[in-house]
C-alpha cells in the first residue's frame, strides 16, 4: 500500500466545468475566469442618492457586480445618473438591471438606461404570456443584441413558466410510472433556462453574451438542478439558493448548497441571497460569498484567522478578544494593505487557546499565536513561517501580538520581499481536538 493513497494525494474541487466566457463590463463570468462575487442592492431604485450609496458599499466589500432593481419609469431614469455618480467616485463597478413583467418597455422607453446597464437580468417565467411572450422576450433580447450587453436568463422556482410546467405535468401524467411532481417541476425549470437561451441564440444574441441561473430555495434541489444545467450546457452559470432566509439558516443553506455545487466545479458567479435584519448590513452577503469561495480554496480576499472554538481548557476571554481584535484590524487595514503589500489576501493567522492545538496550528500559519489554557504557564509562544520567534506576556499582550502582524505583513509582502520557500495552506479552518 503506498504511502499516501490516491485519495489523500490531491484534495480539491473537481476540475472546473468548461463554460463559456461573457463580458459584463470589465468583470468575465465563466471561461478561465474565476468565479466573480455578486450582490444585489434592496434600496428603491428612483432613491438615486440612496442607491449609488448602497452599490458603492457592496463595490467596495467586494462585490465585483452590483444588480438592482429596475420596476418602474423612475427607477429606469434613474439608472444613468446612478452610473454616472458612481463613476465619479471611481466606482467601476459592473451593474446589473432586474427586469420583471415589464422589462421590454422600460428597454425601449429608456434607451440610456438599457446603455448605462452591463448586463439586463429577465426572468422567462414573468417576461409575458403566449405570443406576447416571444414578442416582449425578442424586444430584450434585439436591445441587448443592440447595446452589446449581457444577458442572465434566471429562471426561478417561485415563478416558473406555468405554461411550460402544465405541459411538462401533463406528459408525465400519461406515462405508466409518472415522476414526482417535484421532479417535474426540476426538469420544466432547466428547460425553460435553456428554451429561453436557445430561442435568444435564434434572435441573435451571442452565446458569450448569455448567462443562465436557475434558482430554487431548497438545498437539494440547487444541487440537482445545477448538476443536470451543467451537464446539458456550456453556458456561464449564475449560481445561488434564492430566498436562504435570515441569519445563520440563509448562510448555512447557501453554503451547503453552493459547497457541493463549487466542489464539483460548477458556477461561474454566486450570489448569497441573506435577507437582513431590519435595518442591517447589506455588505453581509458580498462577506459570506467571499468566505464561501476562499474556505473552499477557490479564490482568496481577505487574510483568514484561523481560531480555535475554546473550552474548558481555557482559562479566560483572552483568545477570543484577541482572535476578535485580530480581525478587526485585518479588515480596518486590508484596505491600505491591498494598496501596500501585494498577495497580502493570503495571509493566514492562527489565535489558539491553549497548548493541544495551538503550537501545531500556530505553525501551520504564517503567524500564529498559542495562549496559555488552564494550568498552563501563562505565557504566549508565536511563530512565523512554523518556526517559534517569541513569547509575549502580560497586559499589552494583545497590542504586542498585532504589532507583530503589522510587522509580519510589511516584511512578508512589502516591495522587495521574501517570500519563504513554503508558504502556509492557503485556506484555514477552525480546528478543535477537544470536539
Ligand atoms: S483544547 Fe482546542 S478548543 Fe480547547 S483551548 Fe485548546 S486548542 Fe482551543
Amino acid at each position: 500500500m503506498p504511502v499516501v493513497p490516491d485519495e489523500l494525494l490531491h484534495a480539491g474541487p473537481a476540475m472546473r466545468r468548461r463554460t463559456v466566457a461573457v463580458p459584463v463590463g470589465k468583470v468575465i463570468v465563466g471561461g478561465d475566469a474565476p468565479c466573480a462575487v455578486q450582490s444585489m442592492t434592496n434600496t428603491d431604485t428612483a432613491d438615486i442618492d440612496g442607491t449609488v450609496r448602497q452599490v458603492a458599499a457592496l463595490a467596495r466589500a467586494g462585490s465585483e457586480i452590483v444588480r438592482i432593481t429596475v420596476d418602474r419609469d423612475e427607477a429606469a431614469a434613474a439608472v444613468p445618473r446612478i452610473k454616472e455618480r458612481l463613476v465619479r467616485q471611481g466606482v467601476d463597478v459592473p451593474l446589473v438591471g432586474d427586469f420583471h413583467y415589464i422589462g421590454h418597455k422600460l428597454l425601449a422607453d429608456h434607451p440610456a438606461c438599457a446603455q448605462a446597464l452591463d448586463k439586463y437580468r429577465i426572468n422567462p417565467g414573468n417576461v409575458g404570456f403566449g405570443a406576447k411572450r416571444d414578442r416582449q422576450f425578442t424586444a430584450i433580447v434585439e436591445t441587448a443584441i443592440k447595446h452589446d450587453k449581457a444577458v442572465r436568463i434566471g429562471a426561478n422556482w417561485g415563478s416558473l413558466d406555468q405554461e411550460l410546467l402544465t405541459a411538462l405535468m401533463d406528459e408525465n401524467a400519461k406515462l405508466a410510472k409518472p415522476a414526482e411532481a417535484r421532479a417535474v417541476t426540476r426538469e420544466a425549470l432547466i428547460r425553460s433556462a435553456l428554451l429561453s437561451a436557445a430561442l435568444a441564440e435564434e434572435i441573435g444574441l451571442k452565446r458569450n453574451r448569455i448567462i443562465l441561473s436557475a434558482k430554487v430555495s431548497a438545498v437539494q434541489d440547487l444541487i440537482a438542478v445545477y448538476t443536470e444545467l451543467s451537464r446539458r450546457a456550456d453556458y456561464a452559470l449564475h449560481l445561488g439558493l434564492t430566498e436562504a432566509g435570515m441569519g445563520s439558516k440563509g448562510i448555512v443553506a447557501s453554503t451547503a448548497a453552493m459547497g457541493v455545487v463549487l466542489q464539483a466545479g460548477i458556477g461561474d458567479t454566486i450570489r448569497v441571497s441573506l435577507t437582513p435584519e431590519p435595518n442591517g448590513d447589506r455588505t453581509r452577503e458580498v462577506q459570506v460569498a467571499q468566505e464561501i469561495l476562499q474556505t473552499m480554496g477557490l479564490r482568496t480576499f481577505v487574510p483568514l484567522v484561523a481560531a480555535c472554538p475554546g473550552c474548558g481548557r481555557t482559562t479566560s476571554t483572552t483568545f477570543q478578544e484577541l482572535a476578535q481584535g485580530v480581525q478587526d484590524m485585518i479588515r480596518e487595514r486590508m484596505p491600505e494593505w491591498k494598496k501596500s503589500y501585494p498577495g497580502v489576501e493570503t495571509l493566514n493567522v492562527a489565535v489558539m487557546g491553549c497548548i493541544v492545538n495551538g503550537p501545531g496550528e500556530s505553525k501551520h500559519a504564517d503567524i500564529g499565536i498559542s495562549l496559555p489554557g488552564t494550568g498552563e504557564i501563562p505565557s504566549a509562544p508565536i511563530y512565523m513561517d512554523g518556526k517559534k520567534v517569541g513569547t509575549l506576556r502580560g497586559p499589552n499582550l494583545q497590542v504586542e501580538f498585532r504589532a507583530m502582524v503589522e510587522d509580519y505583513v510589511a516584511k512578508r509582502f512589502g516591495v522587495g520581499a521574501q517570500r519563504p520557500a513554503e508558504p502556509a495552506p492557503a485556506t484555514a479552518q477552525p480546528v478543535d481536538a477537544a470536539e
